[in-house]
């Protein structure tokens, strides 16, 4: 199980905690689509409301008018092809003989499995068969006989995989992010309290501060009155891996992730996409939204030099930056669709060329990534429909040759059309005159990290876990969980 997802935590001074949960929700709402949910806890007991849906429907205004508290957590989840399942939405909530637990999780576990398998075995019942409930169950388990930080940190030595987690005990908040960092997770400060969640975008919906990011490894406690956190290293790491695809497609531009504005860091990405595989065309067109911030790039770097690395002259203004295709903002993202047939009609619903921004004329077509390959074989198409002389593409990112175990929900490597093809060959297969993908280098280089400190798994194949079957980039290894000690249920 494959999930990427939004989590938020806010701790307030005598204010609810539901409204601006909600807001943040709001906010984080293109990092999940299928599910939302809020917990709280009023000091005496806890508050849930989850649902599967859309944060403006799962919740109105008497739903948030009994989430009483000023303590939460809240989470939106992304919708797996296939089916949708209610046992997997989010925030998880436990009770157990020491309080209450509330979780919200982004990314994926590799261990969930072997953990379950252990936990079960000392009487442990489990409701679903996601990753969540089983990190649920081990801090539960450790609270029995451990303070919460070092609960926390106990079950940090077991869990091998992508964590970034909002987490409510009763009425205290913490945030925990993997040792290597590879979801988003920040910190701000609002007004009257503080907030975490996976992107500053909404902080700023709150009119708050963003502090800082949550470094890799550590817990951030939030004060139950709203007036500081406190901060525990609990794993050192020599390498981060950051996710370099959230910078890429999946974070909103306007958030700061691990201290660069996604806006621009995407713009830079297609800066660098001109400099190594520009080609001179009467216009450039984003593929909207994920394509436009490196389109809007791509330009700015054509019109100072040609494609060959020469300043351009006065008179040239290179390649002109046109909006050659209106997206229906009504329709969601197409990976909802869970047939092929229902995909490429998707796409036609979702994207509509202007036609005379593309008659008798050369076309460079910017999106961030090509992962199936149906949406760039139905633009290409489509913009030859139209009239266009010439398509080529262009894409901000590498090949993505491989699944991603790590909370994007992808593909499987047998849908992907890099997986087993040629750049030239999936250039035939999408009909276009001239394709280029950036560089895995150049991707580092524009983000400002050394490859070893990015999850680039999707990318070549190597990954920053231990995963079955599949190779690793660096020195990992998954915990062995019999080396913990084992405590019996009470
Ligand atoms: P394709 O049509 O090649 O399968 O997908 C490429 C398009 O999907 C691109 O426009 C890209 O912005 C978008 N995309 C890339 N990764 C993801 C993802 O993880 N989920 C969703 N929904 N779309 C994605
Ligand atoms: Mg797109």
């Amino acid at each position: 199980m494959t999930e990427k997802c939004g989590v938020v935590g806010v701790s307030l001074d005598g204010r609810d905690a539901a409204r601006p949960l909600y807001y943040a929700l709001y906010a984080l709402q293109h990092r999940g689509q299928e599910s939302a949910g809020i917990i709280t806890h009023d000091g005496f007991q806890q508050h849930s409301h989850v649902e599967m849906g859309l944060v403006g429907e799962v919740f109105d205004e008497s739903d948030l008018d009994v989430l009483n508290g000023t303590a939460g957590i809240g989470h939106v989840r992304y919708p797996t092809a296939g089916s949708v399942d209610s046992s997997c939405a989010q925030p998880f909530s436990v009770s157990f003989k020491s309080g209450s637990l509330g979780l919200s999780h982004n990314g994926n576990l590799v261990n969930a499995d072997e953990i379950r398998d252990e936990l079960a075995g000392v009487g442990h019942a489990f409701t679903s068969d996601g990753d969540t409930e089983v990190i649920a169950h081990d801090l539960a388990r450790n609270l029995l006989e451990e303070d919460l930080v070092r609960a926390v940190k106990h079950t940090m030595g077991r869990i091998h995989g992508s964590y970034a987690l909002t987490i409510s005990h009763d009425d205290t908040v913490l945030g925990v992010r993997d040792p290597q960092g590879n979801r988003p997770l920040c910190l701000g400060k609002l007004e009257d309290g503080y907030i975490l969640a996976s992107e500053s975008a909404a902080i700023d919906t709150l009119d708050g501060d963003l502090v800082r990011d949550v470094r890799p490894g550590e817990l951030i406690v939030l004060e139950k009155d709203g007036q500081g956190y406190d901060s525990y290293q609990l794993v050192e790491n020599d390498n981060t891996a950051h996710c370099f695809f959230e910078h890429v497609y999946f974070a909103r531009p306007d958030s700061v992730i691990d201290e660069t504005l996604v806006y621009e860091a995407r713009r830079n990405l297609g800066r660098r996409l001109w400099e190594e595989s520009g080609v001179e065309t009467d216009v450039v067109m984003p593929v909207p939204d994920s394509g436009r911030a490196f389109a809007s790039g791509y330009a700015d770097a054509a019109s100072e030099t040609t494609a060959d690395g020469e300043m351009r002259e006065e008179d040239d203004d290179g390649v002109e930056f046109a909006e050659g295709l209106m997206k229906n903002r009504y329709v969601g993202r197409t990976f909802i669709m869970p047939t092929q047939d229902e995909r490429e009609r998707a796409v036609r619903l979702k994207l509509n060329p202007i036609k005379s921004t593309v008659e008798g004329k050369t076309v460079t077509l910017i999106d961030d990534s090509i992962v199936r390959g149906t949406t760039s074989t139905q633009l290409v198409q489509l913009l030859k429909d139209c009239g266009a002389a010439e398509v080529h593409m262009r894409i901000g990112a590498p090949e993505i040759v491989a699944p991603c175990y790590m909370g994007i929900d992808m593909a499987t490597r047998e849908e992907l059309i890099a997986s087993d093809k040629t750049v030239d060959q999936i250039r035939t297969a999408i009909d276009a005159e001239s394709l280029a993908y950036l560089s895995t280098d150049s991707v580092a280089d524009v983000l400002g990290k050394d490859r070893i400190d990015l999850c680039l798994g999707c990318v070549t194949g190597n990954y920053p876990y231990e995963i079955d079957g599949e190779e690793t980039d660096r020195d990992v290894t998954r915990p062995e969980l019999g080396d913990q000690p084992m405590y019996a249920d009470d």
